[in-house]
């Protein structure tokens, strides 16, 4: 079958190009990071919801065995070793604890796993309920269930293998050692969209990603995978931009890709797909990044989710002399820590310290000198001085109107700000700030309707009430009436003559 051609790149707007700083991670492969004596499994969800746990404290669990129930399409929750249930907890996060147990990766008692089914002939819906009730969700980052994004028929699929933040190297080594996994789950979710055509994108940054798609792409593309190499322009690995690119389309302002009939999966999105419908494997573990000069020895790592941080960078060589801050993600849209308890989630994709002289909050705040360099590196075509104007002056709505809630926190306006503006975390408050305003607002509605409803019907009954008592006064008045002309009636009959 001959290979469909390349398609012609285009360019987004804004966007910048940084230095990748992944060598440190890459330079050797995905190390197995050992099981530590607990772990903290999440139990959040995308959209603010909680998995039901399923266990009770006490249980002992199968590697793989679900231990809580997502609601709708959403993903389940998996054991990823066998372990005891040590607790349930709700806060501050809802996690459940796990206290791992000896087990044998030989030993089919310890592992719980669904029937393979067949990828090209198992019926569509039970395909897409595998991939549910085995717990994918979108591994780019988003932790989108994948279910949900493949319920809805797309003409183009596109596998974003472009990370572009600096430092997370977690899908080039993914890349580099299961490129045939990806290039099998692609074809996989392709057959359930109704995709005719399948892009993988890969960032031209990296090379031996790039040969080991291709090769896989040759092996088991059928025809059906184009391997694309995209420029290295940050925040390119965000599915609007790497749209833009591979397409020349925009997403809608406000809209989905699915509405120009576009989807698009992380390659390890697609990769976890085709392993829970061929081995029947739960996603209970992903590749992480540990990267930064703040750390001994930095890698990816295959590691089980719950492991705290702290058990992760203890096996990337423990903390260096200049560790300064903690960050989950990479620098540009990572999320500081306090401290390294936290537990790594099906999204976390990087773990990173950085050093104090890396840390770019550290350069006093100068007033906005209205040079536009934000709005010219906005890959979202937002105006980020207007929208920072606007919330300062407690103008939320305005920023609303003006399209804040486009903003992708990708940090590009932070970067090149002279002025050195955190403008990012304003706008991830104002977004957080709308949002309370809007439900309270609608919380205030529901109780005002609640009100009105209950006075509706307190006046309604009163109304029956009065209705039926001025019957019974009628009944009664007419019942008089009636008796005072009987009883006239009487009166004025003549006596008879047997009285
Ligand atoms: S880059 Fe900074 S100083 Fe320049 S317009 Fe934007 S917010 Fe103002
Ligand atoms: S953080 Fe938001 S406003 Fe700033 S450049 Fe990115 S998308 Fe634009």
């Amino acid at each position: 079958m001959s290979a469909p051609s390349v398609p012609v790149l285009h360019t987004f707007h804004g966007g910048l190009r940084l230095d990748g700083r992944k060598e440190a991670s890459t330079s050797r492969p995905i190390q197995a990071c050992p099981l530590p004596a607990t772990l903290q499994v999440p139990l959040g969800l995308h959209g603010g919801e909680a998995a039901d746990p399923c266990v009770a404290v006490g249980d002992t669990v199968r590697r793989g065995q679900r231990i809580a129930v997502a609601p709708g399409r959403g993903a389940d929750i998996h054991a990823p070793a066998r372990a005891q249930v040590s607790a349930i907890g709700l806060h501050p996060e809802p996690q459940i604890h796990l206290s791992c147990l000896p087990s044998s990766a030989s030993d089919p008692q310890d592992e719980w796993r669904m029937p393979a089914l067949d990828p090209w002939q198992a019926a569509p819906n039970a395909l897409l309920e595998r991939i549910r009730a085995a717990g994918i969700v979108g591994l780019g980052g988003a932790g989108f269930p994948a279910a949900e994004k493949l319920s809805v028929r797309s003409a183009l699929l596109i596998l974003n293998g472009a990370e572009c933040e600096p430092s997370i190297a977690c899908d080039d080594a993914l890349l580099r050692e299961r490129a045939e996994d990806v290039v099998l789950g692609g074809r996989l979710l392709a057959r359930l969209v109704g995709a005719e055509r399948i892009l993988l994108a890969v960032e031209d940054a990296m090379p031996q990603a790039s040969a080991a798609c291709a090769a896989a792409v040759a092996r088991v593309g059928e025809g059906q995978v184009t391997l694309v190499a995209v420029p290295t322009v940050y925040p390119e690995g965000g599915e609007r931009q790497l749209i833009e690119v591979l397409t020349g389309r925009e997403v809608p302002r406000g809209g989905l890709p699915r509405d120009i009939g576009v989807l698009v999966h992380n390659v390890a999105t697609a990769a976890a797909a085709w392993r829970a419908v061929v081995h029947g494997e739960a996603l209970t573990h992903r590749v992480v990044t540990v990267a930064g000069s703040g750390v001994m020895q930095p890698g990816n790592f295959q590691v089980a989710i719950g492991t705290s941080v702290a058990h992760l960078i203890a096996q990337a060589g423990g903390y260096s002399a200049r560790a300064a801050r903690l960050l989950l993600g990479g620098p540009m849209m990572g999320i500081a820590q306090p401290d390294d308890s936290v537990a790594i989630g099906k999204q976390t994709n990087c773990v990173l310290v950085l050093a104090a002289e890396e840390i770019r909050d550290a350069a006093e705040e100068m007033p906005c000198i209205r040079c536009g360099d934000c709005a010219r590196a906005c890959p979202a075509r937002l105006q980020p001085q207007q929208l920072l104007w606007h919330i300062r002056a407690q103008r939320l709505d305005r920023s609303e109107a003006e399209g804040v809630f486009d903003c992708i926190e990708c940090g590009c306006c932070d970067l090149v700000c002279p002025s050195h503006i955190p403008l990012t975390e304003q706008f991830r408050q104002a977004k957080t700030d709308i949002r309370i305003v809007a439900h309270k607002r609608a919380d205030a509605d529901a109780a005002r309707e609640r009100y009105e409803r209950r006075n509706q019907r307190l006046q309604r009954e009163s109304d029956e009430r009065a209705l039926r008592e001025a019957e019974r006064a009628k009944q009664a008045s007419s019942g008089d009436a009636i008796a005072a002309a009987l009883a006239r009636a009487k009166a004025k009959r003549p006596p008879r003559d047997d009285a």
